[in-house]
């Protein structure tokens, strides 16, 4: 049969000027019902004297107020349990999510009414449809149905598709191996770092998934690792698949961003349902395309909570929709997300962001698994050095590896010296959901 490439074949290729038409309206929707419903919202355009009727231009969109993922957490302090942001009534929710607290930080609580989440799984119907996923197919979902957001709209849009669905759920990755192998299925969605350890798996149990699979497509979200070009060729080598980013957050409730079928290197926003809007993270004014500067999103399709203009602390640089030749009109983030900028570490003054750091370890394709271990030697003097554990029967590269990574990583961070440490096999932590590979064990205390 032949489908559309397209999930909403009128919304996706509308001319830029009929879509920022159709987002000033929803827009104007959406901040009319923040407003009218939700306290916090209108507390925060009182205070910034921003009223929804003066929403008269695409301009007009800064006037709106920016949403700090602070000012949310001291409406869920102040407010318990889960603030003044909800714009409805608490039992009109029918789910209860949460954050996943990476780089130590609060989890936010938040709540969804039967509303949005058929808005979230429509979200991720864009996604794994403009990836090729289609009815014919067979998917399966290596997590573990936890309170992470991520693969729970995925879930739902795959049956909104039509679909069959098998939820992994909490099985050992050995049943999870054996069972997308018996049962032929063709697509399997997971965090790229998951997907990985599900190939080591495999290979350990003499399953060789690129021949004894059907798997043609890993949909990859949770971590900004499915868009880092040496991790996205192990995986398609080692499942003999393609691979496609997607990225989501649960302030959101979903997905905002996805890697269409042509692989263009970066994400085309779903600019029907949201704005993302880029800037420069200190002095919070807008970067122009090709710039690296802070994604902001609002969402037009979550009652329950309204975002708008909330800023992510992800580092994006947007691209023109024209980058890409699928015929989408949604412009693209260029290589994904490419980490936050909150997980910036300062290291005897040079700037260390983990995803730079991991793109350059995968680079290396003999690493089975890493850490980033910040420590201070005799309480003066920082340190990075890189746990290293190293795929069976490599061992002989490690010495031209070791010296090649560190003169790498030095290269791109002005200088500074990294140390590269090799592992017992099997030392370091694996990861199923969001991979936590930097450690800092540097002293907090903080003398004034
Ligand atoms: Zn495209």
């Amino acid at each position: 049969m032949t489908y559309s490439p397209y999930w909403n074949p009128k919304n996706e290729t509308l001319p830029r000027e009929d879509l920022q038409r159709l987002q000033l309206i929803k827009l104007g929707r959406m901040a009319a019902w923040a407003n009218a419903n939700s306290p916090f919202h209108a507390r925060s355009f009182a205070a910034a004297g921003f009223h929804p009727e003066q929403l008269k231009s695409w301009d007009d969109l800064r006037r709106i107020p920016f949403m700090t993922r602070e000012d949310w957490m001291s409406s869920i302090s102040e407010h318990p349990l889960f603030g003044d942001l909800p714009a409805t009534d608490e039992t009109n929710a029918i789910r209860y999510h949460l954050t996943s607290g990476t780089s130590g930080r609060t989890p936010i609580r938040v709540l969804d009414g039967t509303k949005d989440w058929d808005w979230i799984g429509e979200m991720w119907c864009y996604g794994i449809w403009g990836f090729g996923v289609r009815p014919e197919d067979i998917v399966y979902f290596a997590f573990g149905y936890g309170h992470f957001i991520g693969f729970w709209g995925a879930h739902y849009g795959c049956e909104k598709i039509g679909a069959l669905v098998i939820p992994g759920g909490a099985q050992t990755t050995e049943t999870r191996v054996r069972q997308i192998v018996d049962m032929g299925v063709t697509t399997v969605c997971s965090t790229p770092t998951y997907a990985l350890r599900l190939w080591q798996q495999a290979t350990e149990m003499g399953i060789n998934l690129a021949v004894d699979s059907k798997v043609d497509k890993l949909i990859l979200s949770g971590e900004p690792a499915g868009s880092i070009p040496a991790v996205k060729r192990q995986l398609e080598e080692a499942w003999g698949a393609k691979c496609g980013d997607t990225a989501g957050m649960t302030e959101v409730g979903t997905i905002m961003i996805f890697e269409c079928d042509h692989q263009p290197g970066g994400t085309h926003i779903i600019e029907d349902h949201f704005i993302e809007e880029v800037i420069n993270t200190e002095s919070g004014e807008p970067v122009g395309y090709g710039e690296l500067g802070e994604r902001v999103v609002t969402s037009f399709g979550r009652g329950l909570i309204p975002v708008l203009r909330y800023r992510t602390k992800d580092m994006v640089v947007k691209v023109p929709y024209s980058t890409c030749g699928c015929g989408r009109t949604g412009d693209l983030y260029e290589g994904g997300i490419r980490g936050r900028w909150d997980d910036m570490k300062l290291i005897r003054g040079t700037n260390v962001y983990p995803r730079a750091v991991e793109s350059l370890v995968r680079e290396h394709d003999a690493i089975d698994e890493f850490q980033i271990y910040i420590w201070r030697r005799d309480n003066i003097r920082d340190e990075i050095t890189i746990k290293v554990e190293l795929k069976p029967g490599r061992e002989a590269e490690w010495t031209e590896l070791s010296q090649a990574l560190a003169r790498e990583l030095s290269q791109s961070h002005e200088g500074l010296h990294f140390l590269i440490e090799l592992m017992e096999p099997g030392v370091l932590p694996r990861f199923e959901l969001k991979a936590r590979r930097l450690v800092d064990a540097r002293p907090t205390a903080v003398y004034e």
